[in-house]
């Protein structure tokens, strides 16, 4: 005999706990799955361990999808304050630490504790470890869940399973076989929010400047017009043994595309060619030590060389062409990544279901009465810096409200 619910969450992560929540505090009978044996492992060791878990400026032009009018509904009914204001109730201690972006002051942990309370408050009943082995519609609408804790059948379910990055801490494709199963479209899935990567013959001059970060600009043309605001970051730039990280790489690395080049303005303050030449009869040193005036002394050095100057040149007797190539290399840094660190290291998954397919008021499939996608399953990515978790908060919401 299956055991009777009214709904089903499948994934107990961050948009999966808020949604059960806010349906079993509706009185609803909520199960919540997982298969995992540690609960949400991706809050854990979100934020360095302190889980950014919303932004206050966060609006749904922070977001990417094929439809970015999709995710205004679910962010305008449940905004940062909302989370704030559980954050507060549960007396969390928390901070502001960039852009508007908050963060626990002591552990992630807190955040999956209120949420778990905020489970118990509502009754619902967890099954944690458990395999789902399948979902199926039946005739009469209910939906029947075969586990290896046994069958479920439910009114409603919600796919809560999150995105495809990192795999060893028990992220699947779980949502996007559901989604498929039940004819819903997806917009093709892949690593957004991730370290790019470059050709290794030409990175090698690159190598030796490994560990250094340095504010830049960095930007990239290929999604101007589907984003207005997107394309374009100032954030920290990191040089890794393989290429490019830190904030500004992840940023835009949500828009690049594979065979464009990305641009990286390394002095964003400073016209470096016409300081050069304008410099020319007063600067009295040498290359290496005038670029060291504005930019870490290995790094100034590192691109001298990786662009073919030599360190000890004369500004004075350097013609205008070969200053005004310097400054092209440094203030329009141009390079085409091959590629990315990939989902290993990828904080989200950009695409998912097709957010055509879903209702933007409840998340529901229209196709599919009683079947809803939340969180990272769906095709609606945020930037860098507490974006993701305020839309599985926002989109859980959604759902726990119409279920
Ligand atoms: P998840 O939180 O990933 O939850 C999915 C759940 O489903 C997991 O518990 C998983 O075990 C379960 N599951 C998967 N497959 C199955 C299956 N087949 N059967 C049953 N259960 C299954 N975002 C921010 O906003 N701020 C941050 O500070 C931040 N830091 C991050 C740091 C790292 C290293 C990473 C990887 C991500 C970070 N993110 C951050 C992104 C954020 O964690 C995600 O966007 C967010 O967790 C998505 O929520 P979700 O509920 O959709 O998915």
């Amino acid at each position: 005999m299956a055991k009777q619910s009214d709904v089903a969450v499948i994934g107990a992560g961050a948009a999966g706990m808020m949604c059960a929540a806010v349906a079993a505090q509706r009185g609803k009978r909520v199960v919540l799955l997982d298969h995992a044996a540690r609960l949400a492992e991706k809050i854990r060791i979100s934020g360095g361990g302190r889980c950014n878990f919303t932004n206050l400026h966060a609006g749904p032009q922070h977001f990417l999808s094929e439809n970015p009018h999709f995710c205004k509904s679910a962010l305008s009914r449940y905004t940062a304050q909302d989370f704030l204001a559980l954050v507060k109730k549960h007396r969390i201690g928390y901070h502001e630490k960039h852009k508007g972006q908050l963060f626990c002051n002591d552990s992630a942990e807190q955040i999956i504790q209120m949420l778990k309370d905020e489970c118990a408050a509502g009754g619902v009943e967890w099954r944690m470890p458990c395999k789902v082995a399948g979902v199926e519609r039946q005739v009469d609408g209910r939906f029947l869940l075969q586990t290896d804790s046994g069958d479920i059948e439910a009114a409603s379910v919600v796919v809560a399973t999150g995105g495809l990055s990192i795999p060893k801490i028990g992220a699947t494709d779980f949502g996007h076989r559901i989604a498929r199963q039940f004819d819903l479209k997806l917009v093709e899935p892949r690593p957004a929010l991730v370290p790019l990567t470059f050709d290794e013959a030409e990175w090698k001059p690159f190598v030796p400047l490994a560990g250094i970060a340095l504010e830049v600009d960095v930007e990239t043309g290929s999604f101007k017009g589907r984003n207005p605001t997107g394309g374009r970051f100032r954030e920290d730039l990191l040089f890794t043994h393989r290429g490019l990280s830190g904030p500004a790489i992840l940023q835009i690395s949500s828009f690049w595309q594979p065979g464009t080049p990305i641009v990286i303005n390394l002095l964003p303050e400073m016209d470096l060619a016409q300081t050069l030449i304008e410099g020319k009869g007063s600067i009295k040193k040498q290359l290496g030590n005038v670029l060291s005036q504005w930019l870490p002394a290995r790094l100034a050095e590192g691109l001298l060389l990786a662009h073919g100057f030599a360190l000890d040149a004369r500004l004075a007797d350097m013609p205008d062409a070969q200053l005004r190539r310097l400054g092209q290399a440094i203030n329009q840094w141009t390079l085409v990544p091959n590629g990315s660190e990939g989902y290993r290291k990828a904080e989200v998954t950009r695409g998912g279901v097709d957010t055509r397919e879903l209702s933007q008021q409840t998340m529901m499939a229209t196709k599919v009465p009683g079947l809803y996608f939340v969180g990272e399953t769906v095709d609606v990515t945020g930037w860098l810096g507490g974006y993701n978790f305020q839309w599985a908060w926002a989109s859980g919401v959604a759902a726990g409200q119409a279920v």
